[in-house]
């Protein structure tokens, strides 16, 4: 079984992650997308509507698992036999920051790092981008999968 964990904060989910999970799907058995939880950040969205909102948008994706988890990444996916970590990259900053973080992952254990480069019509979406827009009642909804919705 090639279990994949996708890590990270998904605050919220946006067309960027939709897209490398859907093609992650392509190339795993299973993709666990991992909410990580950090006592030390403020999110705009709780761990149940994050959570909520990757459920939803993969709802009848049997290869696609939503959990959350706390610590690290590497303790996690050697608990759950997930030997793959999958990441997007988006542009040389990502690059750079996930480096860094691969070799470090590396050092701690044999999980291999597998970076899918961002789609075109997508890559220039971010989180912090989405919430911005949300912040000042923009339309966020081209961003971001149906599930996306402020009450
Ligand atoms: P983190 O808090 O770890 O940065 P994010 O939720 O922002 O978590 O991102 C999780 C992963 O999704 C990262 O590998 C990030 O590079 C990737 N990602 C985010 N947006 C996009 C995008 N538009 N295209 C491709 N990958 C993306």
């Amino acid at each position: 079984m090639r279990r994949a964990l996708f890590p990270g904060s998904f605050d919220p989910i946006t067309l960027g992650h939709f897209d490398i999970i859907k093609r992650g799907i392509t190339l795993f058995d299973e993709v666990i997308v991992a909410i990580g939880i950090n006592a030390d950040k403020k999110y705009m969205f709780s761990l149940e509507e994050r959570k909520a909102f990757i459920e939803k948008a993969f709802e009848g994706e049997s290869k696609v698992k939503v959990v959350t988890y706390e610590g690290l990444t590497v303790d996690f996916c050697q608990k759950i036999g997930a030997n793959f970590i999958l990441r997007g990259l988006r542009n040389p900053a990502d690059f750079e920051f996930e480096k860094a973080i691969a070799h470090a992952n590396r050092h701690m254990s044999t999980i291999e790092t597998v970076f899918l480069l961002t789609s075109s019509k997508t890559s220039f979406i971010a989180s912090s981008i989405v919430r911005d827009i949300i912040r000042n009642n923009g339309n966020y909804k081209k961003f971001v999968p149906d599930s996306v919705r402020i009450k």
